[in-house]
């Protein structure tokens, strides 16, 4: 099943429309009669080698294979350089090398008991090889057998899954179509399914044995969060909520789902990313809840002497590997819940908002857990003294919620709406980092970042940021950016999109500096979004074509 992925890969390569790319995928998983090959085929065309709910974790960098090429062809730096500045990324790299070096042929450690990789599964216990090493050294060595044992082909497959560089423009919908169209299955279903599971791997096999249906909801699996539509008109509210409308704070902080069952409690971003081990007195508080097993929606939030604190302390505590506890007592969070998705077995996401909010609250009413503040108000004047209340306590303004409906996973639907009175900042994706000048030049701090187009396929750029952030947040930056290098510039280096910041900004204008038609005027950075926002939720060139003809009108 190796040479099908490579095969369907190349066919993904060169088509952009997405009937040819689901048709593509739907031929290529009816062929695959094996559950744990059809499993990693699904999840490898959308990036993933471990589901959200694994422990297991690749970690590795652009930054070790680049190591890995240098030493494995003896490279001086600025022979390297050549070939990474003429190439798209990091695999077109070492296919140029490979290529001119050749491999010279030489005993192969991992492959001394074993033949060379002929399916997914091969391909899958090299990740685990990696993935169980922990010492970086030890990585590049085991890459650099792969360089010198893997026939070509091969070898940047698993580079490209390695690096997320697959570049065939697949999201999961386009995945989950296919499985619905290869095994004739609703689409519906396979969503309910991608719901309970998060995971396309499983759901494919499923479908194949037409056992979808049994699939059930799973504590420990993340699911995707509800998300709102954004409203700045009060009437256009009252319209969509009829009566009754629920006003809630809005609060500053990450969004997360916390899993628990008895003694375990787990903790997952909006992006499916497990992050308990960043808030241990979190984790130590909910464990002391005399609940059954249960997940809460909720923030966290910075939270000192019984207030809730700004954002930028809150990032502070995340990504960190070492020295948590002390982070932990300099900067405490705490988490608000605002609803409850699974109770006592069963899932309460069909309940309309009233009663889950209610089940909430009888459940952990003596718990100590701290809940949204919402308010039901039937006028104007209400709601705007409910926001005017909200802005006073420092909240970024109100989310207002259909007081039946139930809870859309992954939806970002018309049921929840945000209200603030400010133009939204774009979140956007950094592309290119370049080197600053004067008291930055040591840092990679001029950032050029993109939006995603129409069909959420191609990235768009449209401007560059040089300020905003703070000296820590430019030496945090720099780290990961050189990390995600992809391709050498005179001053910097086009890098992978993974770095998420939300920008604010004075104007836009129509501009042909940057591919995306638009120039972002005068951005700068309000914080780093990376942990909290997943790079299929940036803005899209639309939003920006909105933002901009508004800012016309307002000019007119
Ligand atoms: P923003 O950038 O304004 O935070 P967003 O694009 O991240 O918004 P939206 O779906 O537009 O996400 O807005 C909902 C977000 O607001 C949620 O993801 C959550 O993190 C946050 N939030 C804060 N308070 C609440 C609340 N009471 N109910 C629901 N979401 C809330």
């Amino acid at each position: 099943m190796l040479n099908l992925f490579i095969e369907t890969v190349k066919k993904l390569e060169i088509t952009s429309s997405t009937k040819e790319k689901t048709e593509t995928i739907a031929n290529a998983l009816k062929q695959i009669n094996i559950d744990e090959e059809l499993l990693l085929f699904s999840r490898y065309l959308c990036g993933i080698i471990y589901p959200a709910y694994s422990p297991k974790k690749i970690n590795l960098g652009t930054k070790l294979i680049v190591q890995a090429i240098i030493k494995a062809y003896k490279l001086d730096k600025e022979t390297f350089q050549e070939f990474f500045k003429g190439s798209e990324d990091i695999s077109e790299c070492i296919s140029k090398i490979y290529t001119q070096y050749k491999s010279s042929v030489r005993k192969s450690i991992i492959f001394s008991d074993r033949s060379i990789p002929e399916s997914l599964k091969d391909i899958q216990i090299l990740f685990d090889d990696i993935s169980n090493i922990s010492s970086n050294i030890k990585k590049v060595n085991y890459i650099i057998d792969l360089i010198f044992c893997l026939p070509l082909d091969i070898l940047l497959t698993v580079i490209k899954i390695l690096t997320n560089t697959l570049r065939v423009g697949i999201k999961e919908a386009i995945v989950e179509k296919a499985i619905s169209v290869a095994f004739n299955k609703n689409i519906q279903i396979i969503r309910k399914a991608m719901f309970y599971t998060g995971d396309i791997g499983e759901v494919a096999v499923h479908a194949k044995n037409n056992k979808i249906e049994s699939i059930k909801f799973k504590l420990f699996h993340p699911i995707k969060v509800m998300l709102a539509s954004s409203e700045e008109n009060i009437d256009e509210i009252f319209e969509r909520m009829e009566k009754d409308i629920w006003c809630e704070y809005k609060y500053d902080g990450i969004r997360a789902h916390i899993h628990k069952e008895d003694d375990r409690v787990e903790i997952y971003t909006r992006d499916l990313k497990n992050i308990t081990d960043q808030f241990p007195e979190i984790v130590f508080f909910l464990k002391k809840i005399e609940q059954s097993d249960f997940l809460l929606d909720g923030e966290i939030v910075p939270f000192q002497n019984n207030k809730i604190m700004q954002f930028s302390l809150l990032q502070k505590r995340l990504g960190r590997k070492e020295k948590i506890d002390i982070a932990a007592r300099e900067n405490p969070c705490t988490f608000i819940a605002y609803d409850i998705i699974y109770d006592d077995g069963k899932l309460v996401t069909d309940l309309p908002l009233h009663k889950r909010r209610a089940l909430l609250e009888n459940k952990f009413s003596s718990s100590g857990l701290l809940f949204s503040k919402y308010k039901i108000v039937n006028t104007k004047e209400e709601f705007i003294d409910f926001f005017k209340k909200s802005k006073e306590e420092g909240r970024e303004g109100l989310m207002i919620k259909k007081i039946d409906s139930i809870y859309e996973s992954g939806k970002r639907g018309i049921n929840w709406i945000k209200y603030k009175e400010t133009l939204d900042p774009l979140d956007v994706v950094i592309v290119k980092a370049e080197q600053g000048e004067g008291k930055n030049a040591k840092y990679l701090s001029q950032y050029t970042f993109a939006v995603w187009d129409e069909k959420k396929q191609n990235l768009l750029e449209i401007g560059k940021v040089y300020s905003g952030a703070t000296e820590e947040l430019l030496e945090e930056l720099t780290k990961k950016l050189q990390e995600y290098a992809v391709k050498e510039l005179e001053n910097g280096y086009e890098v992978k999109p993974i770095i998420i910041l939300e920008v604010a900004f004075e104007n836009i204008q129509i501009s042909n500096r940057y591919n995306g038609g638009y120039a972002v005027r005068f951005p700068r950075i309000i914080r780093e979004r990376t942990g909290d926002k997943s790079l299929d939720e940036i803005n899209t060139i639309e939003d920006v074509k909105k933002l901009y003809l508004k800012l016309q009108k307002e000019a007119n």
